[in-house]
C-alpha cells in the first residue's frame, strides 16, 4: 500500500504523516503477530482433517448426521410436519405397506412370471450405465417409471464414517444395468424416491434388511412393494439363502463374496468391483422369476387350489414386513457407556483374578476412554473401529501411560498382537489419535473425571471457537445446545442411575444375544428315508451319523445329507396322523420369523420336564422352538407367571420356603419339627444367600442397622446366636445342587477364606441339567448372565456349556439322569457332605393352597400342603433348592400318582397353551399343535429306546 505523504508539506504534516505511518506499521505488526500465534495454536494442535478430505465432505446435506437427536423421517404431509415430532417419527408409508401386508395382490407380482425372461438370466454383457451425473438420473428415474419390475443392490461404505454411508447402488432392468455412484450424486438421490414407493413397482432385493435401512438414511427412500428373493428361500425351505448359492444354482455363476469389504468409495471402481456389484443386481429378476415359478408350483402340491398363490404372497407379505422397518440412531444418554459396558464384561470374562480396587480404576478408564472414542469418531466421522480398537482400550486401561510416546507404542503394540489374523487393517495409531494425543494424556492422568466433563471439554475444545477440528455437516449439530444438554444430562446423578439402568439392560441384552444365540443353523434338515424309499422324518447330522456308525442305514444323498434305513421302522409318520415330524424346519424365531438370532426356547419348563418319565419325554423336538432373544424373553415372562398359578394351583410352592440347620449332634427329622414354631425357625434358601453375601461383601461398611437385620436372617438359619465368617461362606451354598457348588466353587472373584471349598465338589459325578434352564436376560443382570456362564474355565468348555444349557439334549439317559428318581431307587442321592444335614421343610398350611378357588382342569384337587411336606425331600441333594426344581419335582410326582400320563400330556398341552397366548407365533412348523399328544413307540434300533444309550440328539 502506497502513502500519499509526499503529496503533503510542512512540518506538521511531516509529523503527522510519521504518526500515521507509526500507527501504520505498528497495526500491521500486530496484526501479523496475531496471526502469527493464531496460526501456531492451530499447528499446535492441528487436526489431521485439516490436511485430508474425504469423499462424505462434498455432501451438501446429511440426513443423518453424527450429532446425539432422533434421525427425523421423511414427512410426506404437512399436518406431519405441524404435529409434535417425537409422535409423527413414523413410516411414511406405513399405510401402502401395511395394505400390501394385509391384503395382498398377485397383481403386482405378475411382472415376475412374465414370459420374458431369458433362461440362466443371459450373461452379463459389457455394457452398463455408469450414472454419475444429475441428467444420467434423471434418464435413469424416466427409465424407472416405465418398468412394472426392477432389481436393487447397494454397496456402503463403513469404516471411515461414524454411521456408514452409501456409496453405490445398482439397479438393473430387464434390459440394463445401472450403476449409481452415490456419492458423487448424493444430494440428488431423492429424485428416486417415487420409484421406489410406488407400489405399482416391484423392487427385488436379496436381504434387504440393510440396504432398506441404509437407503432411509442417507436418502429418504423408501421401498413399498419389495420381493426379497432371501424370503423366497426361507418360503421354500431352501437348503441354503445366500446369493452366491442362488448365483450358482440358477445361473451358473460364482461370484466372490469378499469384494463386498472392498473400499466402495473408491473411484474409478476397479473392473472387479464393477463385475462384483453389477453382478450382485443383474441376475435378481431371474432368480426372483424361477423362485416365483416354484412357489406356485407348490401349491400343486401341497394345497387346495383356493389358495392358490399361498406362497408367492407369503414370501411377498415376508418381504413387504421388512420395508417397515425404520433406520433409528442408537442414542445413549451417556455416550460411549454401552461399548464401555462390553468391553468391561468381556475383559472379565478373560481375566483371573483382579483386585477390587484395580478393578475400579480400569473400569473408570475404559469407560472415559470410551466417551472419548464416542465423542472423537462422531467429530471427525469415522467408525469407532478406526478410532480406536477395544484391544487398545483395554491395554490403555491395564497399562495406564502418560505420555506420548508410551500411548503411542502401547496402542500400536495392542493392535499388533490382536487376533486379527490378517493385518490389523487400520493405522495404528489412528490419525485421530495421534493428532490429539493430548486429549489421551489428559484423560490417562486423571485430570478429567466425570464422564460429563469429557464431553464438554473435548467438544469445545475440538469444535469450538478456534476449536482444533474442522467442522462439517456430520459434527456441527453436535455443538447445538439440544446435544450439550443432553450429554450434560448424563452427569445428573438421578438421571445418570436411570440411565445407566437402561444401558446395563441394552448391554446384557446385546450380550444375551451374543451368548446364547445359536451360531450355526439348529436344524440341519437331514432326511431320513425308509426302506421303501418313504421319507420318515427330518434329523440333525448327528443322529444321522449314529445310525451310520451302526451300520443301520446308507448313505443316499449329499446336501443335505440323506439316509436310508436298512431296518423296517416301527410305524410310519402317516400312521400318527401328524406330519409334524417330517416337516423340513426353519432356522427363523417361530414368534416373529427373525433369522439373525435365535435360541431354543423349552416351552415345557424344565424344572417340570427333567422329571417326566422317559416316554413321555418323546415329542422333545416338538416342544423345543427356535425364538429370537425378544420373543424369548415374552415368552419366559409368561411362563413364570404360568409357574406361579401352577404353585398356586397345586399349593406346591415355588421355592422351598424354609431351611434349618441344625448342629449334626443333634438333627431333628423333618417331620417332627413343631408346625407352630415355623414363623421362628428357619428361613428361604435364597434369602439366606442373599444376606450371607451381602454380609461377606459389605459387612464392614454396612450401617449397622442393616447388618443387624441380615444377621438375624442367618441367626434364624442356624438356630444360634453367635455366627463365625465361616459360617457367612457355609451359608452363601445352602440349597445348592451339587452342580451349583461347582459353579460357585470354581467363580472367580469370590474367594473363601475359611472353607476348603474342594472338600465341596468332589463328591457325586453329577450331570444334572440346570433346573433353570430358560433364562431370562431382563430378569438376569449382567453379573448374573456371566455367572450362569462361568461354569466352565475354558473357552470351548464354556462355548459347550451354554449349548448344554440350551440346546436340546433330551436324550435321557445321559444328559438327565434324573428320571431315576421317579422310580423312588433314591440311593444314588445319599447325602455326604455336611451341609446335607440341613432339614428341609416346607410350611403347611400355605394360604395358596387351602383356598378352595384355586380348581384345576384335573378337577377340584388341590393338594394339601401336607402331601408336600410329606413327600420326602431328604433325598433331594442333587435338586438345587435355590430354583424351581424341588417344586418341578412334586408337581410332576403329583400328575403321576394321580393322572399317570394322561396327566403329563395335558399339562404339556396347558404349557403349550401359555407360549402361544404369550407369543402368537406366526412360524410355527406345520403341524405343531397345542393339542400334540405324538406318541410314538420306539423302534428296536431308536435312538429313542431307552435300551440305545444315544448321546446328544438336537431334534427329532
Ligand atoms: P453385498 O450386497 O453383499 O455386496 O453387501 C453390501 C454391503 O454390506 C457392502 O458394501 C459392505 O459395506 C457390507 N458388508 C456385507 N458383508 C460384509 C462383510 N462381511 N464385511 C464387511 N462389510 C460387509
Ligand atoms: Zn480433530
Ligand atoms: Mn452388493
Amino acid at each position: 500500500m502506497a502513502m500519499e505523504g509526499d503529496k503533503l508539506s510542512g512540518a506538521a504534516t511531516a509529523t503527522a504523516a510519521v504518526i500515521a505511518l507509526t500507527c501504520f506499521f505498528a497495526l500491521a505488526i500486530s496484526v501479523r503477530l496475531i496471526k502469527l500465534l493464531l496460526v501456531n495454536r492451530k499447528r499446535e494442535k492441528s487436526c489431521y482433517l485439516n490436511s485430508e478430505s474425504k469423499p462424505q465432505s462434498t455432501f451438501k446435506r446429511v440426513l443423518a448426521e453424527n450429532s446425539y437427536s432422533q434421525f427425523k423421517h421423511l414427512k410426506l404431509h404437512a399436518s406431519d410436519l405441524q404435529a409434535d415430532e417425537e409422535c409423527t417419527n413414523l413410516h411414511p408409508y406405513e399405510g401402502e405397506i401395511s395394505r400390501l401386508i394385509n391384503n395382498p395382490n398377485v397383481e403386482i407380482l405378475e411382472c415376475l412370471y412374465g414370459d420374458d425372461y431369458e433362461c440362466g438370466g443371459s450373461t452379463m454383457g459389457c455394457s452398463f450405465v455408469w450414472v454419475d451425473s444429475e441428467t444420467g438420473l434423471r434418464e435413469l428415474v424416466e427409465v424407472l417409471s416405465e418398468v412394472r419390475v426392477f432389481a436393487v443392490d447397494t454397496e456402503q461404505h463403513s469404516s471411515r464414517s461414524f454411521l456408514g454411508f452409501t456409496a453405490l447402488v445398482q439397479i438393473s432392468t430387464k434390459r440394463n444395468d445401472y450403476l449409481v455412484d452415490a456419492i458423487r450424486l448424493h444430494d440428488m438421490m431423492g429424485l428416486l424416491r417415487p420409484a421406489f414407493a410406488d407400489p405399482g413397482i416391484c423392487k427385488v432385493f436379496h436381504g434387504a434388511d440393510n440396504d432398506i435401512i441404509w437407503l432411509q438414511r442417507d436418502f429418504h427412500i423408501y421401498v413399498v412393494n419389495l420381493f426379497d428373493t432371501a424370503k423366497a428361500c426361507d418360503v421354500l425351505s431352501k437348503p441354503q439363502r445366500s446369493l452366491a448359492y442362488l448365483l450358482e444354482t440358477y445361473c451358473r455363476v460364482s461370484t466372490n463374496k469378499l469384494l463386498q469389504r472392498e473400499d466402495w468409495r473408491r473411484r474409478p471402481l476397479s473392473g472387479e468391483m464393477i463385475e462384483y456389484a453389477r453382478t450382485d443386481a443383474h441376475y435378481l429378476l431371474y432368480i426372483a422369476h424361477c423362485l416365483c415359478l416354484e412357489l406356485n408350483r407348490q401349491k400343486n402340491e401341497n394345497s387346495s387350489p383356493g389358495d392358490k398363490f399361498r406362497f408367492l404372497l407369503e414370501a411377498s407379505r415376508r418381504s413387504n414386513a421388512t420395508c417397515l422397518q425404520l433406520f433409528t440412531k442408537y442414542v445413549e444418554a451417556c455416550p460411549g457407556e454401552l461399548a464401555a459396558a462390553s468391553i468391561i464384561s468381556r475383559f472379565m470374562n478373560d481375566q483371573e483374578n483382579i483386585s477390587g480396587l484395580c478393578n475400579t480404576k480400569f473400569q473408570e478408564i475404559v469407560r472415559l476412554l470410551c466417551t472419548w472414542r464416542d465423542i472423537m469418531a462422531r467429530l471427525h466421522d469415522e467408525s469407532l473401529r478406526f478410532v480406536l480398537s477395544e484391544n487398545a482400550i483395554i491395554t490403555l486401561a491395564t497399562k495406564i501411560p502418560t505420555t506420548e510416546i508410551e500411548i503411542r507404542s502401547t496402542i500400536s503394540k495392542a493392535d499388533e498382537d490382536s487376533e486379527f489374523t490378517t493385518p490389523f487393517p487400520y493405522q495404528s495409531p489412528s490419525p485421530v489419535v495421534c493428532s490429539h494425543l493430548e486429549d489421551l494424556i489428559c484423560l490417562l492422568r486423571e485430570s478429567v473425571s466425570k464422564i460429563g466433563d469429557v464431553f464438554q471439554l473435548f467438544v469445545q475444545q475440538h469444535l469450538g471457537p478456534g476449536g482444533s477440528c474442522p467442522l462439517s455437516a456430520y459434527n456441527y449439530a453436535l455443538m447445538s445446545k439440544s446435544n450439550l444438554r443432553q450429554a450434560y444430562r448424563s452427569t445428573s446423578i438421578h438421571t445418570r442411575f436411570r440411565v445407566s439402568k437402561q444401558v446395563a439392560k441394552k448391554a446384557s441384552r446385546e450380550l444375551f444375544v451374543q451368548k446364547f444365540s445359536c451360531k450355526s443353523p439348529v436344524y440341519h434338515n437331514c432326511k431320513i428315508y425308509a426302506d421303501d424309499g418313504r421319507l420318515l422324518c427330518y434329523c440333525d447330522r448327528r443322529k444321522l451319523e449314529w445310525y451310520l456308525s451302526r451300520n443301520l442305514a446308507k448313505l443316499v444323498e449329499d446336501d443335505p445329507s440323506s439316509i436310508k434305513l436298512l431296518f423296517e421302522p416301527k410305524g410310519r409318520p402317516e400312521d400318527e396322523d401328524n406330519d409334524f415330524y417330517i416337516q423340513s424346519k426353519k432356522n427363523i424365531c417361530v414368534g416373529c420369523g427373525e433369522a439373525n438370532h435365535y435360541l431354543r426356547y423349552r416351552i415345557i419348563p424344565s424344572c417340570y420336564r427333567i422329571h417326566f418319565p422317559e416316554h413321555l419325554k418323546s415329542h422333545r423336538s416338538h416342544d423345543i422352538v427356535l425364538v429370537c432373544v425378544d420373543c424369548h424373553e415374552i415368552a419366559h415372562a409368561a411362563a413364570e407367571k404360568y409357574k406361579k398359578q401352577i404353585a398356586a394351583e397345586f399349593g406346591i410352592p415355588l421355592f422351598v420356603l424354609k431351611v434349618v440347620n441344625f448342629d449334626e449332634t443333634h438333627h431333628i427329622p423333618t417331620s417332627s419339627l413343631p408346625v407352630e414354631t415355623s414363623g421362628e425357625v428357619g428361613v428361604s434358601p435364597l434369602e439366606l444367600r442373599t444376606a450371607a453375601m451381602a454380609l461377606l461383601r459389605h459387612g464392614p461398611r454396612m450401617p449397622s442397622q442393616r447388618r443387624e437385620e441380615l444377621m438375624q436372617i442367618i441367626t434364624k438359619y442356624y438356630g444360634r446366636r453367635e455366627t463365625s465368617e465361616e459360617d457367612l461362606e457355609r451359608a452363601l451354598m445352602v440349597g445348592m445342587s451339587p452342580h451349583e457348588r461347582r459353579k460357585f466353587g470354581k467363580k472367580k472373584g469370590f474367594t473363601f477364606k475359611h472353607l476348603r471349598i474342594n472338600e465341596y465338589l468332589n463328591d457325586e459325578e453329577e450331570n444334572n441339567i440346570d433346573s433353570k434352564t430358560n433364562i431370562s436376560f431382563q430378569n438376569a443382570s449382567t453379573d448374573e448372565i456371566s455367572d450362569s456362564l462361568d461354569s466352565n474355565t475354558g473357552e470351548t468348555d464354556q462355548k459347550q456349556y451354554y449349548e448344554d444349557i440350551l440346546m436340546v439334549k433330551d436324550t435321557g439317559v445321559t444328559t438327565e439322569p434324573s428320571s431315576s428318581c421317579i422310580g423312588g431307587n433314591n440311593t444314588v442321592f445319599s447325602a455326604n457332605s455336611s451341609y446335607m444335614n440341613s432339614a428341609v421343610k416346607n410350611i403347611p398350611g400355605s394360604e395358596l393352597a387351602s383356598d378352595p378357588n384355586y380348581n384345576n382342569i384335573f378337577g377340584n384337587s388341590s393338594i394339601s400342603a401336607g402331601q408336600v411336606r410329606d413327600s420326602s425331600l431328604k433325598h433331594e441333594s442333587k435338586l438345587s433348592l435355590l430354583g424351581h426344581g424341588p417344586h418341578g419335582k412334586q408337581v410332576v410326582e403329583y400328575l403321576l400318582k394321580e393322572y399317570g400320563a394322561d396327566g403329563i400330556n395335558q399339562f404339556c398341552q396347558r404349557w403349550r397353551q401359555v407360549f402361544v397366548e404369550a407369543l402368537h407365533p406366526r412360524f410355527l412348523p406345520a403341524g405343531w399343535d397345542v393339542m400334540h399328544s405324538g406318541k410314538r413307540d420306539f423302534g428296536e434300533f431308536s435312538v429313542y429306546n431307552p435300551a440305545n444309550k444315544f448321546g446328544d440328539v438336537s431334534d427329532t
